[in-house]
């Protein structure tokens, strides 16, 4: 008989999402549940994304725009390039999934960095696809120089995310141009930039602007990390309007809701939420950055919207302690580190909190 299912799929590990509160709450007998475990919105969504979804709701018994094209036009003036260059996902996972579904063969590689986002890894074998994974650098920094050198006339997509997730990293403008030259025309670059509203480091740059004289390289985005719309799925990819016409070919007709549709335009006229955003971030960093070495941790530098911490013990054993006492985070055990967490910036309450269990359970 033949095997239900082709060996990439049968060996497949699937993604592990991080535990949510109601489960944690049951499972434990708790109340009151912080989740810092999967980079949300501490703030929730952008109240005026909330209210433009409740003004549709009478409308969701049609389908939706298949262009969605008011939001491919704001999206489009909002990061300077044409309609033609945007194509928008149900998530940037989504769009994870088609570029690889439509740029490459099963006789193509595509290359990694080894511990960076799970889904690059999970798509590529889910499509059958062969990856070759690069170490890190010192410093869980992505080794371009590394990655460049690595590329074979089989490789077909590199995958960066940047800043990083789970280690918060991130590398330069220079080092990506210099990438970016090192890399054959015919090898597609994505630039996942899932955290790019969170960098304040000068001398780091979002995709966007390079995308017009390089077109290979695809920049992506989301509503779930800065908008806190993680709910709602809304994603982008800015790119090449070539690449962009095949990924409108393969993408399904109506991969955004209408509720997607209008919660990502009134999000885009947020500016006061996303002000407030990136303040209460900035705000948690700051703390953790100061509170978590006097418990003993050791912190990546993140430009992201979550820490990633080093106790120097076993971080599953970490998880479970700080389970039991209500606090949701992500160890990545998995993901050979086996002594990190990632920790995502809540409020200032939350992380408080946090800090003080941390507190109990290690000292
Ligand atoms: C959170 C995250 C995303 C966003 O995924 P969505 O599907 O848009 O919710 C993409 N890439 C990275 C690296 C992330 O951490």
């Amino acid at each position: 008989m033949r095997p239900l299912v082709p060996t990439h799929v049968e060996t497949l590990k699937p993604y592990v999402p991080g535990k949510p509160i109601e489960e944690t709450e049951r499972e434990f007998g708790l109340k009151g549940v912080i989740k810092l475990a999967s980079n949300e919105n501490p703030l929730g969504p952008s109240p005026r994304a909330v209210e433009a979804m409740r003004n549709v709701s009478g409308a969701t018994h049609l389908y939706p725009d298949a262009t969605s094209f008011h939001l491919v036009r704001k999206l489009a003036a909002h990061v300077d390039v044409k309609p033609e260059q945007v194509v928008l996902g149900s998530g940037s996972n989504e769009l994870i999934e088609l570029l690889i579904r439509t740029f490459t063969t099963p006789e193509d590689e595509i290359l990694l960095c080894q511990g960076s986002f799970s889904a690059y890894r999970i798509s590529a074998q889910a499509h059958g696809r062969p990856f070759v994974e690069m170490p890190m650098r010192e410093g869980f920094l992505y080794d371009l120089e590394a990655m460049a050198k690595a590329i074979t006339p089989r490789t077909r997509m590199v995958f960066l995310a940047n800043p990083d997730n789970p280690t918060g990293t991130a590398f330069s403008r220079d080092a990506l141009t210099r990438f970016l030259a090192a890399v054959p025309p015919e090898v597609l670059v994505v630039h996942d930039e899932a955290y790019c509203e969170f960098v304040e480091w000068p001398e780091y740059t979002s995709a966007v602007p390079l995308v017009g004289q390089h077109p290979n390289l695809v920049a992506l985005r989301t509503f779930s990390k800065i908008h806190g719309l993680a709910g709602v799925r809304l994603g982008y990819g800015i790119m090449d309007a070539r690449l962009a016409a095949y990924l409108h070919r393969t993408r399904m007709p109506f991969n955004l809701t209408v509720l997607a549709q209008a919660a990502g335009l009134a999000a885009l006229e947020d500016t006061e939420h996303v002000r407030r955003t990136r303040e209460v971030n900035r705000a948690g960093l700051d703390y953790f950055a100061a509170e978590l070495p006097m418990l003993g941790g050791t912190l990546t530098h993140s430009h992201a919207n979550f820490v990633f911490v080093d106790f120097g013990r076993p971080a599953v054993a970490l998880y479970e302690q700080l389970l039991r006492k209500g606090i949701i985070v992500r160890p990545f055990a998995g993901q050979g580190f086996p002594n990190h967490v990632r920790i995502s910036v809540g409020t200032p309450a939350e992380n408080a909190r946090c800090v003080q269990v941390l507190k109990e359970i290690l000292t």
